[in-house]
C-alpha cells in the first residue's frame, strides 16, 4: 500500500522543494486544477504533488522522493494517454513538459529529443533539415508515451515504428540512478523500452533516426459507409501490395460540421482513407491512380509539407473531450469483419467518433517478432475504436458504441492490442499483448524495479 501525499510530514515536501530547480504544485495551490488535467475529460485525476521537472536531476531528486516515502508515483509525458497513465490519485506526478529541447544532427540524420517534447515540436525542428522521424497522427500527443509503447503513424510502411528509429535513451531508474541506453550499454533495457512502455524508468532524452522526408502527397478520401464492404476488400488487397512509400489507414467516420468541411458532407457518415506518399513527388499522381479508379465520393488530396499532414486533425481535437478507446490487432479483413465496419460504421453516435484500421506491414513487418516487445510484427492491422464527444453527458453513448463495435470485431481479431489504443483493462490483456515476449519484460523488470515503482502505466509485475 503507498502512502498519500497528504499524510507526509511537510518538511518532507519542502525539502524536494529545496532539491529541484522545477516547481512542486500542490492541490491548495491556484495552477492545480490545470497542471492535474488531462487530455481525455473523461478521466479526472487529483495528484497529491505534481513535480514540474526542468532537468534530469529533478527527475532523480523526484523518484527518490517517490521511493522514499513510498508514495504512488506516475510520469506525464504529453498527457494524452487514453487511460490517464500519466497521472495518478493522491500520488507524486513526474511532470516532463518543462524538459524540451531539439538537437538535429545533420552528419549522420539523428535526432536527440527531450522526454518532455510533443510530436508537433520534433515535427518542426526536423522539417527544416527535411527530415522526420515517424511518429503519431495528432501533433499534440507526446513524444514520450507513443515512442515507448511504439508508435504508429504515417511513416509505418516506410520507415517502422518509431520504436524501430530510437537508437539511445538516458534514464532515471527506480534506484535514482542515470543511465545511456543503446544497443551496446544496458541492451536489456534498451530491448525493454522499445515498446515495454514506462515500466522500467524515465526517459529524459530520446536520439532518433531521422529520415529524409519534406513533403508529401495525401489526405482523406471518402466513400458512403453504404459502400465500406466494398471499400474495404479493395483495400485490404491493394495497400499491403503498395509502394511501400504509400501509407493509408481505413476509417468509418462522420464529417463534422465545421467550416473547413464542404457543407454537403456534414454529419454524413463514410468509409475513409486516409493517404500518405511520402515517395519522390513526381510519382505521386501514378501511385494514386488505383485509389482514383475507386472514385472516392470526395477527397482532399495534394502535396503539404509532412508536418501539416501530421496535424491535419489536431482542430478538431483539442484536449478535454471525452475518449473512450477499445482497439486490437487484426490479420485479416474479411466479408465478416467488413459487414461489422459497415453496420457500426452507420450507427456512429456522435460526429468525432469513429474506427480506424493502421497497416503495420512494409518496414515494421520487418523487425523480427522478438527484436523488441512489440509482438505482433505479423498482424495486418493495428485496430482502434474510440467514442469522442465534447459532452459529459454522452460518455454512456459513446462507451456503448465503442464497446458493442469492439464485441462484434473481435472474434476476428489476432488476440493483442497495441497497448497506446486502450484504456485499462487489466493484466490478462497486457500479457496477451506482449505475447511471447511477456516473460522477458518481466525479468528485465525485476531486475531494475523489483518493488514495482513504475506501475501507473500497461503494468508488467516483477516476479
Ligand atoms: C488524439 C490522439 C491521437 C493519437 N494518435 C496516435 C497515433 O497516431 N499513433 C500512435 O502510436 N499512438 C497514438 N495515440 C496514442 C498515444 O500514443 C498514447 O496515448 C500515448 O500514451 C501518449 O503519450 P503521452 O506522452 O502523450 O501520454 P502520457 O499520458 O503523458 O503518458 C502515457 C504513458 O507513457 C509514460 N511516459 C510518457 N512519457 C514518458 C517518459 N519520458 N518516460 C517514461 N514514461 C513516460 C507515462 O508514464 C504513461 O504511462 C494517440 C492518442 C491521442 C489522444
Amino acid at each position: 500500500m503507498s502512502v498519500s501525499v497528504k499524510s507526509l510530514d511537510p518538511s518532507k515536501i519542502d525539502e524536494l522543494r529545496a532539491q529541484i530547480r522545477g516547481t512542486v504544485v500542490l492541490p491548495q495551490d491556484q495552477d492545480y486544477n490545470d497542471a492535474r488535467k488531462l487530455y481525455n475529460g473523461m478521466i479526472d485525476k487529483h495528484p497529491g504533488l505534481i513535480l514540474k521537472c526542468v532537468d534530469a536531476a529533478d527527475v532523480i531528486y523526484g523518484v527518490n522522493f517517490a521511493r522514499e516515502n513510498n508514495v504512488l508515483l506516475a510520469v506525464r509525458g504529453g498527457g494524452h494517454n487514453g487511460g490517464g497513465l500519466g497521472s495518478c490519485d493522491d500520488g507524486l506526478v513526474i511532470d516532463l513538459s518543462g524538459i524540451k529541447f531539439i538537437r538535429v544532427d545533420t552528419g549522420d540524420n539523428t535526432v536527440r529529443v527531450g522526454g518532455g517534447n510533443i510530436l508537433n515540436e520534433l515535427d518542426h525542428a526536423t522539417h527544416a533539415f527535411g527530415l522526420a522521424v515517424p511518429g503519431g497522427m495528432v501533433s499534440t500527443t507526446g513524444v514520450g508515451g507513443l515512442t515507448l509503447g511504439g508508435g504508429v503513424g504515417y511513416l509505418t510502411r516506410k520507415c517502422g515504428l518509431t520504436i524501430d528509429n530510437l537508437l539511445e535513451a538516458d534514464m532515471v531508474l527506480a534506484d535514482g540512478s542515470f543511465v545511456t541506453v543503446n544497443k551496446d550499454q544496458h541492451s536489456d533495457l534498451y530491448w525493454a523500452i522499445r515498446g515495454g512502455g514506462g515500466n522500467f524508468g524515465v526517459i529524459t532524452s530520446f536520439k532518433f533516426q531521422a529520415h529524409p522526408v519534406k513533403n508529401v502527397f495525401g489526405g482523406p478520401t471518402l466513400w458512403p459507409i453504404e459502400k465500406t464492404e466494398e471499400i474495404m476488400e479493395w483495400y485490404h488487397e491493394f495497400i499491403h501490395q503498395a509502394p511501400e512509400d504509400l501509407n493509408g489507414f481505413v476509417a468509418t467516420l462522420v464529417i463534422p460540421d465545421f467550416s473547413s468541411f464542404p457543407e454537403h458532407l456534414h454529419n454524413k457518415q463514410f468509409c475513409a482513407i486516409v493517404w500518405c506518399y511520402a515517395g519522390d513527388l513526381k510519382n505521386a499522381e501514378k501511385v494514386f491512380e488505383p485509389v482514383r479508379a475507386m472514385q472516392p465520393y470526395f477527397e482532399f488530396v495534394g502535396e503539404m509539407p509532412y508536418p501539416a499532414i501530421q496535424s491535419l486533425f489536431d482542430g478538431l481535437m483539442p484536449p478535454g473531450l471525452q475518449w473512450y478507446w477499445k482497439a486490437d490487432f487484426f490479420d485479416e479483413l474479411g466479408p465478416e469483419a467488413r459487414e461489422k465496419h459497415k453496420e457500426f460504421g452507420s450507427k456512429i453516435p456522435t460526429p468525432l467518433s469513429q474506427m480506424h484500421m493502421y497497416p503495420i506491414t512494409g518496414a515494421a513487418s520487418r523487425v523480427g517478432k522478438e527484436d523488441t516487445p512489440w509482438a505482433y510484427r505479423d498482424a495486418k492491422y493495428a485496430g482502434v475504436i474510440v467514442g469522442i464527444d465534447a459532452d459529459p453527458a454522452n460518455a454512456g453513448k459513446i462507451t456503448e458504441w465503442s464497446r458493442n463495435y469492439y464485441d462484434a470485431l473481435h472474434p476476428y481479431s489476432s488476440g493483442g492490442a497495441y497497448l497506446n489504443f486502450i484504456m485499462d483493462e487489466g493484466q490478462d490483456r497486457v500479457k496477451a499483448s506482449y505475447k511471447h515476449n511477456y516473460d522477458r519484460l518481466v525479468k528485465i523488470k525485476t531486475k531494475y524495479d523489483p518493488d514495482n515503482l513504475f506501475r501507473v502505466n500497461q503494468n508488467i509485475h516483477p516476479n
